[in-house]
Order: C-alpha cells, then structure tokens, then sequence
C-alpha cells in the first residue's frame, strides 16, 4: 500500500483514502494546516462519501502500511533460520569438541525464539485487516511462510537435542 507519494515536483506528503464502493484512491490533501477529510464525491465513480468514510479508510490505509513495514522488518530475520540450523547441527556433530560452542547454544536458544514470537505477534496484532491491498496480503503470506520455517527449525532443533541427549 503506497500511501505516501514522494513527488519531488510537490514536497509535501499526501495520504490516500479509499471510496468505500469502487475502492479508488482518495488522495487527502492539507488545508488551512489541517488535514481536509471532508465530504465529498468519489473523483472515479462519483459516489457521495461521507467524512466519517473517509477518515476510517484514510486510517486503515495508515494501519496497514504500518502492517507491511513492520512485517519487511521481521522477515529480514529469516536469513537467521540458516545460522540457528548451521550452529544446531555443528553442535549436534562437534559438541565434544567445541563444548564452549555447545553450551553457549544452549544457553542462547530463548534468543532463537524471539523470531518466532514475533511473527506470531504480527499475525496477531496485524494479521487481522480485510484488505484487498496486494502487498499487504504478501506480507501476510510471507510472514506466515517465515513462522513454519521457524517451527520447523525449531522442531528440527529439539529432535537433535532429544536425540543427543538420549544417546
Ligand atoms: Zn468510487
């Protein structure tokens, strides 16, 4: 969702609404030093809309650029998922060797959880908006994709624990 439109011919940052009936954008300019959400006529199908409509797309377009953005921050960690699997498996192979390497992982594994939780706070927190907005939805997709990589190392992770620890 581009809700902000860096046109360098015109500085000033514009925010976008959206008609609640054909979904075209709605840009909301400044007037008089406020924002002008008043009501009016959808410039692409015509229809009224009124300001209340316009001020709870302008907001819900705010909410899911957060959304998106927040969810481009937690999939930068996915390159994460090959260090954890790497050290797991390290570990698994060459804790006697490297016990300081071993414990140290040991020790650290809540950290490797952090991750995880925060793709399940994104689907909780941000996961929830009906929206046709094609790069929230995968954003969506993505992060969704990130938390079964991150369970399933996680899992892969334990499976070699038990097994160590058993052997
Ligand atoms: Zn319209």
């Amino acid at each position: 969702m581009k809700i902000i439109d860096p046109n360098f011919l015109n500085p000033s940052i514009s925010v976008f609404s959206n008609c609640p009936t054909c979904q075209g954008l709605i840009p909301i300019k400044r007037k008089d030093g406020i924002l002008d959400v008043e009501e009016r006529n959808c410039p692409h199908c015509g229809i009224q809309i009124y300001r209340e409509e316009i001020i709870e797309n302008l907001l819900r377009n705010v909410f899911i650029t957060q959304a998106i953005s927040s969810a481009n921050q937690i999939i930068s960690l996915d390159i994460a998922i090959f260090i954890f699997l790497s050290v797991s498996i390290f570990t698994f192979f060459y804790s006697s060797q490297f016990p300081f390497i071993h414990n140290l992982f040991i020790v650290c594994l809540a950290v490797w959880i952090f991750p995880l939780i925060l793709c399940i706070g994104w689907l909780y927190k941000h996961g929830q908006w009906v929206s046709n907005d094609e790069e929230y939805l995968q954003a969506k997709n993505t992060i969704k994709k990130s938390t079964v990589l991150w369970i399933t190392a996680h899992f892969f992770n334990l499976l070699l624990l038990i097994y160590k620890f058993w052997m």
